[in-house]
């Protein structure tokens, strides 16, 4: 089935009829060339790269819950290339050119939306950071313009300018940068990965990964017993849990992220805005509903809800920046289970035991990186080389300490530093 102005016309003058399921609902087979361990955003476009890039098609992406549950449907969708250190630079670069092709690459519309994004700065550190972040962005091939305080005011008219504590000084515009409707990028990875034969199997979780000799040899499920000659754990916030059962402890912590959306309102905000003294930032959906986020939870946990004292704080920041928000009703606020690393970067890698592979860390920003991390680990688990983009996602430079990527030089807890 293939999406078009002409089909929707047609469907619309017979009653919607004609529309099948995105995917097929297959049973599992007793047997893989590949299982894929997670069915989000990450997992399904791995699985996807596997078959369009690699021609590997006889592979299953095991997903204990439903497309979407995860991260990927309760992110804040922004998504970016300004990266500041080599091996994230050329990594989201990569991908964010991926994003631009993704809706006629996948047949599907993901509502990419290059709105813009404007991360505000607040002093003249911070603007001195800045404009050297916006020179490495400018380096790799991506975009960045330095605004000052009036240049930003021409873009975003309604923010308190003049705040006593964070007055705003100016920011960094990145103009491809943007937001993409998050579930629909699982929904279009998994139609394309079905299509070509992979199969997406829902309400199936794995609960032992089966090893003899230093290989790998399947996987046990709530559906039963699953050979593969390759494994791929990618399973976001429950990397820690499911890698320990190949017998690995990993580099990660699982923190909870929350997320807000008010009420629909008219459109008032056109771009993504972030902000330079809080972990504050927000876009408008197509919907109206005004959505943002602030910083983790700060304590480990695998419920997917948060605590009231972030709530409080990302109100806080809100009304710092944009005194306005306090009209807005907020309808609904949740959580996701972040995996951070230690530097705050991911691991795309091969692990100590043959056919095992691991796809993770991606801390609070893998939205963006799905098109990227699926591209690159299908390369890995297909050839058995590092993808040149993700050639710095070791999970050995935690053990050595050779190769930390640590972006914001705070790792992986701001608090904490
Ligand atoms: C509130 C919030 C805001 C965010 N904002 C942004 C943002 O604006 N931009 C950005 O780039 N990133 C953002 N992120 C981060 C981004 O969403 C994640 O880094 C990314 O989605 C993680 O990868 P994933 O999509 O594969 O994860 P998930 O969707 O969580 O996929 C992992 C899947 O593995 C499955 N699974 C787990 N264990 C098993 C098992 N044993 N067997 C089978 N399946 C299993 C889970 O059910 C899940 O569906 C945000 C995250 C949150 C929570």
């Amino acid at each position: 089935m293939r999406f078009s102005a002409l089909r929707i016309l047609q469907e619309g003058l017979t009653n919607n009829r004609g529309w099948r399921p995105h995917w097929r609902d297959p049973e599992p087979k007793g047997e893989y060339d590949i299982v894929v361990i997670g069915g989000g955003g990450h997992g399904l476009s791995t699985a996807y790269y596997l078959a369009k890039e690699h021609g590997l098609t006889n592979v299953a992406v095991l997903e204990k819950g439903y497309l979407g549950g995860g991260n990927v449907g309760r992110n804040t969708t922004i998504v970016r290339a300004n990266y500041f250190l080599p091996g994230n630079s050329e990594f989201y670069s990569h991908s964010l050119k991926l994003w631009e092709g993704l809706e006629q690459d996948l047949n599907y519309n993901v509502m990419h939306s290059q709105r813009g994004l404007i991360n505000l700065f607040h002093s003249d550190g911070q603007r001195d950071a800045f404009a050297r972040r916006g020179n490495a962005m400018e380096n790799q091939g991506d975009d960045a313009e330095l605004l000052d305080r009036e240049g930003v005011r021409r873009h975003l008219p309604y923010l308190d300018f003049d705040n006593v504590r964070f007055p705003i000084y100016g920011g960094l515009l990145h103009r491809r940068g943007g937001t993409a409707r998050h579930d629909a990028v699982a929904w279009g990875y998994a139609r394309g990965a079905s299509d070509r034969g992979v199969d997406i199997i829902q309400n199936c979780e794995v609960t032992g990964i089966d090893i003899a000799n230093g290989k790998v040899r399947g996987v046990q499920t709530t559906r039963g017993a699953i050979r593969a000659k390759k494994v791929a754990i990618v399973v976001a916030g429950r990397s820690g849990q499911v890698a320990a059962m190949a017998g690995m402890r990993l580099p990660i912590e699982s923190h909870v992220l929350q997320a807000f959306v008010t009420e629909g309102l008219k459109p008032v905000i056109d771009h993504v805005v972030s902000f330079g003294m809080g972990h504050f930032y927000i876009s408008q959906s197509d919907k109206g509903g005004l959505v943002f986020g602030g910083d983790l939870d700060f304590y480990p946990s695998y419920a997917q809800r948060g605590n009231l004292p972030m709530v409080e704080h990302v109100m806080e920041a809100a009304m710092t920046l944009m005194p306005m928000i306090g009209k807005a009703k907020v309808l609904r606020s949740w959580g996701g289970i972040m995996d951070m690393t230690p530097d705050g970067s991911p691991i795309i890698d091969k692990t100590d035991t043959e056919g095992l592979f691991l796809d993770c860390g991606w801390c609070y920003g893998g939205f963006k990186a799905v098109p990227g991390s699926g591209f690159s680990f299908a390369h890995l688990i297909a050839t058995g080389e590092h993808h040149a983009p993700a050639a710095r996602f070791r999970l050995d430079r935690f053990r050595t300490g050779v190769g930390l990527m640590d972006e914001e030089g705070t790792g992986a807890q701001h608090n904490l530093h």
